[in-house]
């Protein structure tokens, strides 16, 4: 085995051990691995074990070796977790499966208007910047309410959960809680959170997908 399969084994028995723990089934678990700069020799072991759901936060990167790979590992569902520019919507569309980074109405527009064009079915979360942290993207947590109206309301979108990346230096664990309450309180049942430093405190506050990058693929370079 190599490194990558053992670290990802390692996640997927402490993502178990984080569900059992509250209650929960790993299988309502979803393990998002976060392959962005990885080359396509480190991903494939991991697609190689089964593993099909993978995160990835820039469109040109992920059009540059995705592509082959789902073709090749067929049932590969791709989630976009980074930014999206409006301009990058109809590729982001064409190769993604989740969209985890809905946060303005601008976007939502473009969205609604590239789904319909492409004719296919995504699944979107809505990021939430639980922190305020003015260089983050997200929607501010009392403007996420208004907003899922929006997106579902007024531009038809499939809004199925939501996502947060709490501030670097924080205690993850009322930000995890804030998001539940939003997600709970507008009938949402995913959410996005936790990271390789606090996926099983996430697990615990109620995670349904969570966004593991560097313990599986190691260190970014
Ligand atoms: C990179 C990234 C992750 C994974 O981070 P790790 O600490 O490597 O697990 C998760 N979520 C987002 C939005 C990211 O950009």
């Amino acid at each position: 085995m190599n490194t990558i399969t053992q670290r990802y084994n390692d996640v997927m028995a402490r993502i178990g051990n984080a569900a059992a723990k509250s209650g929960r089934s790993a299988t309502d678990i979803t393990l998002v691995a976060v392959s962005k700069t990885f080359a396509a020799d480190d991903i494939e072991p991991v697609l190689e074990l089964g593993h099909r759901v993978f995160g990835e936060n820039r469109v040109q990167e992920s059009m540059s070796k995705w592509p082959a790979l789902k073709q090749a590992y067929a049932g590969t569902g791709l989630h976009l977790i980074g930014p999206l520019q409006t301009n990058k919507t109809r590729e982001a569309v064409e190769l993604f499966d989740v969209i985890e980074t809905l946060d303005r109405e601008k976007l939502a527009r473009t969205l609604a208007k590239e789904i319909q064009s492409a004719g296919k079915s995504l699944e979107l979360f809505i990021q939430v910047n639980t922190g305020n942290e003015p260089q983050k993207a997200g929607i501010q947590a009392n403007e996420a309410d208004e907003f899922l109206n929006l997106c579902t309301g007024t531009y038809d979108l499939t809004v199925t959960g939501m996502m947060c990346i709490p501030p670097f230096d924080e205690d993850p664990t009322p930000h995890f809680t804030l998001l539940a309450d939003i997600a709970k309180r507008n009938g949402l049942a995913k959410l996005s959170m936790g990271m390789s430093g606090d996926f099983e405190t996430a697990i615990e506050l109620g995670a349904t997908h969570v966004r593991v990058g560097s313990a599986i693929f190691g260190n970014r370079g």
